[in-house]
């Protein structure tokens, strides 16, 4: 189907955070698939072990014990602090999991109609449900009927949120991207996220952080809660989480603890042996390698860079974001810029309209940092420099 307007570009083979295309040409990567390749392309560690689960076993069935799922359960319980995990095969069957938790939670404590507060700007993929709670009716437009039982909040906004907690009484969870990725890398103050998590324990609400995009160890730590200081009850995970293998995951813990038993929820794929020796290894690596750390030195490198080669410039409006996950916020619509920079050898995205994305793998160094920076800055500076497109014709583009 034409669900995507794609650029005229294939890649060969990757190596690091460089790429190669059909013709031979090399690109850096400032993208990764758009968070998903967290190690980088071709990291040995992670060829190796997959071609040996696969000359073992690449599926048999969660009828069964699957010991590679348990390792990588452990693993994920490990860094995130909390208890239980359901393994899938992507982020919406993560957050799709994640609001079956919280209806469910809610029905266990009698609420009829369990609400979870959503926020403005926010992604959380594409099925109904999912979209549904989605801030942005770009994704909604064309397939209503919503599913009900989401209330929509401003992010960063405590405000909005009490006065839903007086009024609403069925509300029984909050969800919440704590750094919004597909939304222009709106990151929420870490102080708004201690005081959202004390209105939830007020209320004996979940709090559930998307941490899709986000987590694992871009922001310079495995998780952005982590950040607050504090753990949420409900964490789905996926895009980085397999370092480019398909693999979701919906971790639970505090007030969700238990909320799941045996026939509440399942997935034929979620958890085959191939993509857990995925997660396995893709956590091992981020530790013998410290990739958080490393997250955060280049990320501060390319953060600084941009906005010291980008102060004062008409037309960019702030450089944001935190560890790897940036986003150079500009006054006007720039998606031509994707394509200038696949011709000038790089690949970047942008998103919100005006927002340019960065999401590099974790294994950027720091000179590859600066790289981005350099192949990034007179792009930007020469695209500021045309007469802005009207609005219509922007929007075309
Ligand atoms: N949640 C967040 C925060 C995301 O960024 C995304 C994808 O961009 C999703 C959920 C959906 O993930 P998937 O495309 O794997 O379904």
């Amino acid at each position: 189907m034409s669900t995507y307007a794609r650029q005229p570009v294939a890649f060969a083979r990757g190596q690091g955070v460089w790429l190669w295309d059909e013709a031979g040409k090399k690109y850096l990567d400032a993208l990764a698939g758009i968070a998903v390749n967290t190690l980088g392309h071709n990291h040995p560690r992670l060829v190796r072990a997959l071609s040996e689960q696969i000359t073992r076993i690449i599926h048999s069935s969660n009828l069964f014990r699957v010991p590679m799922q348990e390792a990588a359960a452990d693993r994920i319980a490990e860094i995130t602090g909390l208890d239980e995990v359901f393994f899938c095969n992507s982020g919406l069957e993560a957050n799709e999991c994640a609001l079956k938790v919280a209806r469910k939670y809610g029905h266990d404590r009698g609420v009829a109609e369990p609400a979870i507060i959503v926020m403005e700007n926010a992604f959380h993929g594409r099925s109904l449900a999912t979209l549904s709670a989605t801030g942005n009716r770009k994704v909604q437009a064309g397939f209503e009927p919503l599913v009900q039982g989401f209330v929509r909040v401003p992010l960063n906004d405590l405000e909005a949120v009490r006065q839903v907690a007086t009024h609403n009484r069925n509300v029984v969870a909050v969800f919440i991207e704590p750094i919004q990725g597909e939304g222009g890398i709106n990151v929420a103050r870490l102080d708004y996220l201690r005081g959202l998590k004390e209105i939830c324990d007020r209320h004996e609400w979940l709090f559930m952080s998307d941490e899709v995009q986000c987590g694992l160890g871009r922001t310079g730590k495995w998780f952005v809660y982590q950040h607050a200081g504090f753990q949420p009850d409900v964490v789905p995970l996926a895009k980085g989480l397999g370092s480019g293998v398909p693999v979701g995951a919906c971790v639970t813990g505090g007030r969700a603890k238990g909320v799941f038993k045996p026939g509440n929820h399942g997935s034929t794929f979620g958890g085959n042996p191939l993509a857990m020796t995925a997660v396995v290894t893709t956590i091992d690596t981020m530790r013998e390698e410290g990739l958080l750390a490393n997250a955060m030195k280049v990320g501060e490198a390319i953060r600084d860079g941009l906005t010291a080669a980008l102060a004062g410039v008409p037309g960019v409006n702030e450089v944001r974001g935190r560890g790897l996950m940036l986003g150079v916020e500009l006054n006007r619509p720039c998606g031509a810029l994707v394509a200038s920079a696949l011709e000038a050898g790089l690949v970047i995205n942008v998103t919100a309209e005006n927002v340019i994305r960065m999401l590099p793998a974790l294994v950027m160094s720091e000179v590859e940092g600066r790289e981005v920076v350099e192949r990034l800055v007179p792009l930007v500076r020469e695209f500021l420099a045309q007469p802005a497109m009207p609005a219509r014709a922007a929007a075309a583009h």
